[in-house]
């Protein structure tokens, strides 16, 4: 059983799903491990632990496919185990396994069988370049690709500033609006090697920098139905978006795991003057179990889409980052110099836990949805 279902307390899972967590553990505590440095600092891109990853099953668990019925927690649980070691290859998993639902829910046949169970296993890679999208119809930006209708599809236009998981051969989920008398957006799938799509490097972050995160620019790049995902978009995003939201808590219940246990490593030694500090990795070790428990109370019905369950999932996520960030910088606090190195997984977590926080949708754009919905008397 892994630490994380241990720590909150579970009963043991069914053999396949226990089987496949305690692999990806394995996995995120050997050769990931040994990468996180190099992923974060030299910018490698992990792609060999990610297809691992699918051969794993780490990929499928929240799918439909192959007869098994969906498992979020499990998948959420997969992403916490690898963001609990490396946070930039922890939201790489998010970025596939979210393609993965635009994938599955599409209903698109050209985009499910075979295109899918590839995705599932990890021999094709993909992304969400949804940030946008998500900002906009949460009041915050416009839309930034412009699509045009024509004979078999659409002609679209436009930039997206940041896409991370992409490569020659990636693909990723975006929106665009048709312009026209009557506004609408349609989703669809974009390949990176597509006609007229070309990917620009990214100034240096403070973290993340193995996530082969790029701009992406599309000039007239034509959009066949065998790549739509959905037309209208608003409906396909309300359905899912429970489900992009609770399977990015993986991320913030990783990093934040990966903070208590580094000041446990320093407890024997510095305990006697640590304890004078706040958040202690019990107490925060608590807490993380609690919210642990109520993500996998969520998770059990991640395509739920009533007001009440939505701010529930929104609040979730807005706890998962606040306490990514409260648990790295007091994991710094209780390492002290040692966690002060620059080779060192304390300071990167710091500004892991930055991201968790940043990454759409933002804490700012969670306490505004929430408050939107709060005051709203329409369902959401
Ligand atoms: C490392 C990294 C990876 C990311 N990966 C993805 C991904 O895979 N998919 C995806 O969809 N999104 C991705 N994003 C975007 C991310 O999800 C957020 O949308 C982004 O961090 C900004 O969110 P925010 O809500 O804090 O907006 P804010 O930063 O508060 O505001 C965003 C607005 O500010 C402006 N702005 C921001 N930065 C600049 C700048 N440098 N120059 C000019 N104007 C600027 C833009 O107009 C934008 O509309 C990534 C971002 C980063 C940093």
């Amino acid at each position: 059983m892994s630490a994380v279902m241990e720590s909150v307390g579970f009963a043991p899972v069914a053999k396949p799903v226990d089987a496949m967590l305690q692999s990806v553990r394995a996995l995120a505590d050997g050769p990931l491990a040994e990468l996180a440095d190099d992923i974060d600092r030299r910018g490698i891109y992990p792609k060999g632990i990610l297809q691992r990853l699918g051969e794993l099953g780490a990929f499928g668990a929240h799918m439909a496919a192959g007869g098994e019925a969906p498992d979020f927690g499990a998948a959420i649980q997969a992403i916490t185990e690898v963001s609990r070691v490396c946070g930039a290859t922890g939201f790489m998993v998010w970025c596939h396994d979210v393609c993965g639902v635009y994938m599955e829910q599409s209903g698109n046949p050209a985009l499910m069988g075979a295109a899918l169970a590839n995705h599932v296993a990890g021999h094709t890679l993909g992304a969400t370049g949804m940030s946008n999208p998500m900002k906009t119809f949460a009041g915050i930006e416009t839309l930034l690709l412009k699509a045009r209708e024509v004979p078999g599809g659409f002609i679209v236009n436009g930039a997206l500033p940041w896409v991370s998981n992409l490569g020659p051969d990636h693909y990723f989920g975006a929106v665009a609006v048709v312009e026209g008398d009557a506004p609408r957006e349609v989703m669809f799938i974009v390949h990176c090697d597509g006609q007229g799509v070309e990917l620009r490097n990214c100034p240096s972050f403070s973290a993340m920098e193995g996530t082969n995160t790029y701009a992406v620019r599309m000039t007239d790049h034509f959009v066949a139905a065998d790549k739509m995902i959905a037309d209208p978009v608003r409906p396909f995003i309300g359905r899912i978006r429970a489900a992009f939201i609770l399977l990015q808590c993986g991320m913030g219940l990783g990093v934040a795991q990966g903070a208590i246990d580094s000041m446990w490593q320093v407890e024997r030694q510095l305990g006697h003057v640590n304890e004078f500090l706040e958040d202690r990795p019990d107490e925060l070790q608590a807490e993380l179990d609690a919210l642990t428990e109520r993500t996998m109370r969520l998770a059990q019905t991640p395509y739920a889409n009533h007001k009440e369950f939505l701010i529930d999932v929104l609040d979730a996520r807005a706890h998962a980052s606040e306490l990514s960030l409260r648990a790295a910088q007091s994991a710094l606090l209780h390492q002290g110099a040692r966690g002060y190195l620059m080779s060192s997984a304390v300071q990167r977590r710091v500004r892991e836990s930055h991201f968790v926080a940043i990454v759409t949708p933002a804490i700012k754009h969670l306490r505004k949805e929430i408050a939107r919905l709060s005051a709203a008397e329409m369902p959401a």
